[in-house]
């Protein structure tokens, strides 16, 4: 008679657990306070669905699945929620009576939570290893708690006997699941990245800038677009080996991520090219930034693998504009670019272009130097 309720308190378990890894897995839930209030939210009234719809041994001892929610959550590591799980379960228990069996239960699951958190810190990369002794550690937990409130009588030692089978079945069998579901998602990550990301120097890549610029003209926003060429980088493969130019690449890329601002777009277009697209900055502001970035990488000393570092420079070109497409506003940046090769490189030039001019040949404003 137990294990029918105990099963159906797996069932219960299973499709929680599906649904807080869609939770704990969402892009959309930004932030993060408000991903911690829901996951622990969920979890607790999770534990506490599995409470009520457990075994009632008698009239203040109850028997259920309510610590597997808790090592879902210690084994993916999110102290905050736990917390707000592990205080929803344990006072939720005192629902059924103030009674000394609920406080022995409650301290079991401050007990639980307490020691799963540190077996996952333990265990980190040994997961199925992790989330095995959490198990046992969870009905280890509970086994005193039974034998505190029940005795050492036949039916305690009965309930104990399913509570293992089941619980130790239910918690392994949610295991392989969490786990494949944490790799899955890993790799989805892995994809993403290997898909939006240049590989040399991890800056986004072509295809997410132009994806990124398409929808600019209509977003109505002032923007900028901010060209940059490394000056006679073919010297530097010429004299220093590819792989060396590979390093300065990366040692450029990692400046300018630097340099920007998180919610601006930086990329690298190709070979020693790069782009950043800069929001609202007006045309001084932006000048200064650019200016900022190229004096920053004059003075940079690029370390090289067998010769001592070296110094470079780059070119900047600027376009700046609102209600521009970004095609439009990509080819100004590169003719600026162009202009400040032409005039002696290392220095930035920035055009000003508007709507309206945008449909002629004839916008350019040159602005600064
Ligand atoms: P300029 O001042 O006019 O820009 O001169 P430059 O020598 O930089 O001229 P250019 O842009 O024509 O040269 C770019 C060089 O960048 C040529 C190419 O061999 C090199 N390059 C392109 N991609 C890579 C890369 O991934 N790694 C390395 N090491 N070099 C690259
Ligand atoms: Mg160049
Ligand atoms: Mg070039």
């Amino acid at each position: 008679m137990f294990i029918a309720e105990l099963l159906l308190n797996a069932c219960i378990a299973f499709t929680g657990f599906y649904l807080i890894a869609k939770i704990i897995y969402s892009q959309r839930l930004a932030s993060s306070n408000l991903k911690t209030l829901i996951v622990g939210l969920a979890t607790g009234l999770l534990g506490v669905l599995l409470m009520f719809k457990g075994i009632a041994v008698n009239e203040s001892l109850r028997m259920d699945l309510r610590h597997l929610p808790l090592v879902l959550l210690a084994f993916y590591g999110v102290r905050s929620p736990l917390i707000i799980a592990t205080l929803i379960i344990g006072c939720s228990r005192f629902y059924f009576g103030w009674t000394p069996q609920a406080v022995v239960a409650f301290l079991a699951v401050l007990g639980i939570s307490t020691g799963m958190y540190f077996i996952h810190k333990r265990l980190l990369h040994r997961p199925l290893l992790q989330n095995l002794i959490m198990n046992v550690w969870a009905l280890f937990m509970i086994s005193i708690a039974v034998s505190i409130n029940l005795g050492f009588s036949d039916a305690a030692l009965r309930l104990l006997a399913s509570t293992w089978t089941i619980g130790l079945a239910v918690g392994l069998l949610s295991s392989l699941l969490t786990i494949d579901f944490q790799l899955l998602n890993e790799q989805v990550q892995r994809y993403k990245q290997s898909a939006e990301l240049d590989h040399l120097t991890g800056l986004y890549n072509r295809r997410v800038w132009d994806e990124r610029t398409a929808l600019l003209e209509e977003e109505g926003r002032v923007y900028n677009v901010l060209a940059l060429d490394i000056d006679h980088f073919k010297h530097v493969n010429d004299t220093y080996g590819h792989a060396n130019g590979d390093l300065v690449l990366q040692q450029f890329a990692r400046i300018l991520q630097e340099e920007t601002r998180p919610h601006d777009i930086t990329a690298r277009i190709g070979g020693e090219e790069f782009m950043v697209l800069v929001y609202d900055l007006t045309p001084s502001k932006v000048a200064k930034v650019a200016n900022r970035i190229r004096e920053r990488i004059a003075n940079t000393r690029f370390q090289l693998d067998g010769f001592p570092a070296i110094s470079i420079t780059a070119s900047v070109g600027i376009a700046h504009g609102k209600h521009v497409a970004a095609q439009r506003m990509n080819i100004l940046a590169d003719e600026a670019l162009y202009a400040a090769k032409e005039q002696g490189r290392n220095r930035v030039i920035l055009y000003e272009v508007d709507a309206e001019a945008a449909m002629t040949t004839q916008d350019r404003e040159p602005v600064r130097s």
